[in-house]
Order: structure tokens, then C-alpha cells, then sequence
């Protein structure tokens, strides 16, 4: 089959042995994939995986291990699906405390020991699954993973006497945020770079600036950093009230990186000086973010510039690179 695969360089693999789904396990053939921050960080040699490359997908199951009862086959072959991508062991200290995405034996499909969805077929665990409501298009869909994150860090802040919050960074994840969190009773507020970016917010009737146009008052009650990029916390540390919350979403781009020199890593003494509270916030529910979807409570199509075959995927890959794109799928 056809695979993106990253070893010590991005390879279109137009022979990659078919996966086979161990016990437990769906086989499932991609229908969607969306290229992430993070796959191209996997590309740049910044993340340390080796494998196919990809994490966010629509797909269906195409069949389960031999062994699956009849009742699982009943439930999954056939199905439309998106899926959490932390596998877990469910059996650790952590698995058993229900902290199972911080699993102390997890793999990430797609970024840490585990081949990812840049394929024609990939394996997850049934548990993994959500089977995709019949009224979300798999264009919809494939959006299941970052906009699960986003939802989540929505849930880790007690918008409490209408907060002023700010999104820094105009990428998936900032648009995202920002749309969910425009639903809380907050005054929100999109900081980006890219004017094209800001038409959606318009649409969508969420205020934005350019990011070098804000003054840093230390006024904001909540700072939710988007933007892949370590100046990203610097700037949130300027823009947060003393006692306020900064919510770290970026994690792309570590500090002092060939991508985003920065020597001289973050001053973190702000937080100090101004007591404010950190919270590093990653993966979401999967079936929250489909409920989402299906009530019309997001808009997620326009967030898609480009589409691409998987045989184009090295192309493709380049192209996400762009500043002017937003998400970039690829399709078999
Ligand atoms: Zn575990």
C-alpha cells in the first residue's frame, strides 16, 4: 500500500506492507487525513518518531482480528469512524486513576511508536473508536482530533464573571479555540498574524487584532497560546493579569529548535512575579468533538485550503507549510 513514512527522511513508500489488526484492533482504511503542526515537526527531524506519519483522520473499518466476537463485527465492520490516538494499556497507575491519555505505556498513532493514518490503511484499538453521526461529513470529521483538544482546553477554564480571554496564534488550533470558546460567557478575542485568517473570525463574529497591534498590559484574565511557537508564552506572560491563567496548547516547537531559534529559552519569571497560573493542556474527547460537529456548533470546512491525494502527500506536506494555508487534507 501507499504510506507517508518519516526514518531519517520523508519517503512516499508506494509498497509498505498492508497492516494487520491484532487483538483488539480495527484495520481501517483512510478516507480523510488533515495535516498537522506536529507532522511537520515529525518531517523537520524535531520530534523523535520513526514511522507513517499522520494522526487525524475520518476512515472506515474494514475488518477486525480474527479473534473479534461477532458482536464487535456487528458493531464496527463498515462503520465511519475518528479515534482518540493515544493507545493506552489501561492497566498502569495512571490508566487506573482515569489518566489514561497520560498513560505511562502509551504510544500516539502517528507521532510515538505507532504508525499513523498517512496511509491507505491503519490499525487502532476498538476503544479507540467513535463511530462519525451519519450528518458529519467526513470533510467535518477529520477535524475530530483538534478540535477535541480545543474543547478540552475550553474545559479547563472557569469562565467566571464574563473573563477576558485572548487566543494568541491564528493556526487550526487558535481558529478552533477561539470558536469554541466564543461560546463560553467571555469577552474572546483572536490575536493573529494573517489577515486572511481574520475574514473568518468575522464570519464567525469573533474580534481579532494583529498580534504586534496589542498593547501588553497585563489585563487579560485568560491566555490561550496557540501559536507553535516559544515567544508564543513570552507574549501571553505580557498579556495576562496578575492571578490570571495562561493555557499552554503549543507544543510543536520545542524552546531553541533549528526551526524557532530562541538561545536563550522563555523567562518563565513572570509567572513568578505575577502568581499567574500555567496550564499545559493537549488531547480531548473524541466524542465530544463529533457531538460538536454534528450540532452545527462549529464550522470547520472553511478551515480547509487544500486538498491532496496521498500519492502527492511530499508535496502536500511542503504546501502546509505555507503561512496561507490552514489545514491541508489529504484523500486516497
Ligand atoms: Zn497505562
Amino acid at each position: 500500500m501507499l504510506a507517508l513514512r518519516y526514518t531519517t527522511q520523508l519517503l512516499l513508500d508506494r509498497s509498505a506492507p498492508a497492516p494487520t489488526p491484532g487483538p483488539g484492533e480495527a484495520l481501517i482504511r483512510t478516507r480523510r487525513a488533515g495535516i498537522a503542526s506536529s507532522d511537520l515537526a515529525v518531517s523537520r527531524g524535531l520530534v523523535p518518531f520513526s514511522g507513517i506519519l499522520g494522526h487525524e483522520f475520518a476512515g472506515v473499518v474494514e475488518r477486525l482480528h480474527p479473534e473479534a466476537s461477532k458482536d464487535d463485527r456487528k458493531r464496527w465492520e463498515g462503520k465511519r469512524v475518528a479515534g482518540s490516538i493515544n493507545i493506552i494499556c489501561g492497566q498502569c497507575d495512571l490508566c487506573r486513576k482515569g489518566l489514561s491519555t497520560h498513560c505511562r505505556a502509551r504510544k500516539v498513532l502517528g507521532l510515538y511508536e505507532k504508525d499513523g493514518c498517512f496511509a491507505e490503511l491503519f490499525t487502532l484499538p476498538l476503544r479507540n473508536l467513535c463511530e462519525i453521526p451519519p450528518k458529519v461529513h467526513d470533510d467535518q470529521a477529520v477535524f475530530a482530533e483538534p478540535l477535541a483538544a480545543a474543547i478540552h482546553a475550553a474545559q479547563m477554564i472557569r469562565a467566571e464573571g464574563k473573563p477576558y480571554i485572548t487566543i494568541l496564534g491564528d493556526g487550526v488550533s487558535g481558529l478552533l479555540c477561539a470558536q469554541i470558546m466564543a461560546r463560553l460567557n467571555a469577552s474572546v478575542r483572536l490575536l493573529g498574524k494573517h489577515p486572511e485568517k481574520f475574514t473568518l473570525c468575522e464570519k464567525w463574529g469573533i474580534k481579532h487584532r494583529h498580534i504586534s497591534e496589542v498593547g501588553r498590559r497585563h489585563d487579560q484574565d485568560i491566555v490561550v497560546d496557540c501559536t507553535g511557537s516559544p515567544e508564543g508564552l513570552t507574549l501571553a506572560q505580557a498579556l495576562v493579569r496578575p492571578r490570571g491563567t495562561i493555557i499552554l496548547k503549543t507544543t510543536a516547537a520545542p524552546v531553541g529548535s533549528e526551526e524557532t531559534p530562541n538561545p536563550h529559552g522563555v523567562d518563565l519569571s513572570p509567572l513568578v512575579r505575577d502568581e499567574v497560573t500555567l496550564i499545559g493542556s493537549r488531547c480531548g474527547s473524541i466524542p465530544d468533538a463529533l457531538a460538536a460537529l454534528a450540532s452545527g456548533a462549529v464550522d470547520v470546512l472553511p478551515l480547509i485550503t487544500r486538498r491532496a491525494k496521498l500519492a502527492e502527500a511530499l508535496e502536500a506536506l511542503r504546501l502546509a507549510a505555507a503561512p496561507d494555508q490552514i489545514k491541508v487534507l489529504l484523500e486516497p
